[in-house]
């Protein structure tokens, strides 16, 4: 049993088959999905929970047929969603989209905001505005009551996005109680201690098993076990040996046989201590049919 904590669902490169790679999660043992929410930014972000419900009225949409391939999957993973803005689209942020974030926030199946945070690699938004919506989504998500997924990319041989990153979630949302997740970690384990202090579940993907990934296996191994989630970040980063394909969520188990190598446990053991893990975090009934 696993469960991805972390997936991009809605974008093109799932049109064509939606229905047919949510039924080979649900083969592969994946038992649920949290389906980020960031879309393409303003304008699409309300397509996690779209697809959320899609799932619940269990036939989609009529004029949602051509985002599922063929229709009607009953076998799938239960999708969770959550709601935000991506530092990549920081700059686009307008007031009526905060709006809409705070609207979409109440919706049922959102279980978390995000993903937020910094990304100082790609600076597709200047550093100061990344940071201001950050701030602000943190204001919102302790309104909202949701726990945040932070996205911390530095750039090249630097710490300096996590050394702002961490300062802030201290300043801004450490007293919140609400916690989070980091997201596809690729941190130092200092960093990641620090927010563990703070309530954060660290989350690994698949580029955990890329050979020059060391340093993130060297954090992983020393995370405490109960503080683990796994992700795939699908389409993105498929791991070894899908290394270079299009990633989906069936191929978080590949992160738990990684994870279970490094903790000496079997595959099956981590993705069932990560999934367990999921639901004590987000206080989820672990049998749910929906929530
Ligand atoms: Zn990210
Ligand atoms: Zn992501």
């Amino acid at each position: 049993m696993y469960i991805d904590s972390h997936a991009h669902l809605e974008g093109k490169r799932f049109d064509s088959d939606r229905g047919e790679m949510l039924a080979r999660a649900k083969e592969a043992g994946i038992e649920a999905i949290l389906a980020i929410g960031i879309g393409d930014g303003p304008g699409t972000l309300d397509c996690a929970i779209k697809l959320a419900e899609q799932q619940d009225s269990g036939i989609p949409h009529l004029e949602k047929h051509e985002m599922w391939g063929t229709p009607s999957f009953p076998q799938q993973p239960r999708l969770y969603a959550t709601v935000g803005i991506h530092p990549h689209e920081a700059g686009l942020a307008k007031e009526s989209d905060y709006e809409e974030l705070a609207k979409l926030a109440e919706h049922p199946k959102v279980i978390a905001w995000g993903e937020i945070g910094l990304d100082y690699y790609y600076d597709h938004s200047p550093r100061d505005v990344q940071k201001n919506v950050f701030v602000r989504q943190m204001e919102m998500a302790k309104t909202a009551k949701l726990p945040i997924v932070i996205h911390c990319r530095p750039s090249d041989n630097s710490e300096d996005a996590w050394d702002d990153c961490l300062d802030l979630i201290r300043d801004q949302w450490s007293g919140s109680g609400l916690g989070g997740i980091l997201h596809c970690f690729t941190g130092t384990w200092p960093h990641a201690k620090r927010a563990l202090d703070m309530g954060f579940m660290i989350s690994f993907a698949g580029n955990m098993t890329f050979p020059k990934a060391q340093q993130i296996r060297d954090a992983a191994a020393q995370v405490p076990l109960e503080r683990v989630l796994i992700e795939t970040d699908s389409p993105f980063l498929a791991p070894v040996p899908h290394r270079g394909k299009r990633n989906e969520p069936a191929f978080v188990a590949e992160v738990a046989r990684q994870l279970g190598e490094l903790r000496g446990v079997s595959q099956e053991e981590a993705g069932l201590l990560t999934a367990q893990n999921f639901y004590r975090f987000f206080s989820l009934p672990e049998n749910a049919n929906s929530i």
